[in-house]
């Protein structure tokens, strides 16, 4: 063999090696890059009046959403109405909301769960709540901030994805506090501050959760959020929440980042019949990009409600 040719077949060896070292780095690279696990939270569902006649006419309440829904790993959001067939209205409460168990057909098709800490899963009293806890089971929809009793409106619901594992808690803190469930009645979670934290615990160190997030029902009808809420959402960063979300006052809200986890205090309505005011029927849904170390992306889609409560995607708005 010639001086060249071996000088050849050196360089030509030398080139397939670094070839492949890079093939092989490019893979290990890939397989390396954490993967995220996609979170989508709406705002509050009411189902009833405009929804309820759309389903009735076979039409999806959430149909102009289903794109973003199914692009997500997991998806949730506030159930702001009883799903039952039996109790009576709360006296001298002005609104109350009940839709019979068919409405799920079309809450499965989009949700993994529902969040039932709010002033209206309560409406029809508390057989009422425990049937629709059934109904819910029976569609296979996981639930936060309710419960048969007291112990399980404070249980997380767990929900592991791609080796991420993940817990939602749901709390309320809006009138009638009548709605909380107790030792032996079903009912929604109240967000005592002493308590919050130990669940919030208890979620990391009994559950053994990865991410944390509470989502809550609270504040006034104003676009800025008050400072009970804002105290209780840093007390529940400072507890070991990844982020905190908000719910109840109609409107969309203030966000925040607070030791660096964001704080949604109101994402507004998603699905909710009967309001006139443009502030009213335009409200957020949220896509969170989750991993070991709690939120690493947000996006904020904005659903304009339209006539009979229905939304429909209008962009995307900066996130904290
Ligand atoms: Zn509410």
């Amino acid at each position: 063999m010639s001086g060249l040719s071996r000088l050849v077949k050196t360089l030509l060896g030398a080139l397939l090696l670094s070839a492949c070292l890079t093939a092989w780095s490019a893979t290990t690279e890939t397989a390396a890059a954490p993967e995220t696990v996609s979170l989508v939270v709406v705002g509050d569902i009411m189902l009833e009046d405009g929804p309820s006649r759309a389903m009735r006419r076979g039409q999806d309440p959430f149909a102009g959403f289903a794109a973003l829904f199914k692009g997500a790993d997991i998806r949730v959001g506030n159930l702001e109405c009883v799903v039952a067939t039996i109790g009576s209205p709360e006296d001298d409460k002005p609104n109350v909301f009940r839709v019979p168990p068919s409405t799920l057909r079309y809450v499965k098709r989009h949700f993994d769960a529902v969040g039932l800490a709010n002033n209206h899963s309560g409406d029809y009293g508390p057989q009422a709540f425990a049937q629709m806890l059934g109904f819910l089971k029976q569609a296979g929809l996981g639930v936060y901030g309710g419960g048969l009793n007291l112990t399980e409106a404070h249980t997380p619901w767990i929900v592991e994805r791609k080796g991420l594992r993940i817990a939602l808690l749901g709390y309320d803190e809006f009138q009638p506090r009548s709605f909380e469930a107790d030792t032996d009645k079903p009912g929604v979670a109240w967000s005592e501050d002493a308590q919050v934290v130990r669940d919030i615990q208890a979620a990391r160190s009994r559950w053994k959760a990865d991410v944390v997030i509470p989502i809550m029902h609270w504040g006034w009808e104003d676009p800025v959020s008050n400072a009970r809420q804002r105290q209780l959402a840093r007390t529940m960063i400072d507890a070991g929440a990844d982020a905190v979300i908000g719910g109840h006052p109609h409107q969309v809200q203030d966000t925040e980042r607070y030791q660096g986890k964001p704080i949604f205090y109101s994402l507004g309505n998603f699905v909710f019949d009967g309001f006139s005011q443009p502030v009213n029927n335009r409200g957020w849904v949220l896509r969170l990009e989750l991993d070991k170390n709690g939120v690493r992306g947000v996006q904020v889609h904005v659903a304009q409600i339209g006539a009979g409560g229905l939304p429909k995607p209008a962009g995307t708005v900066a996130g904290p």
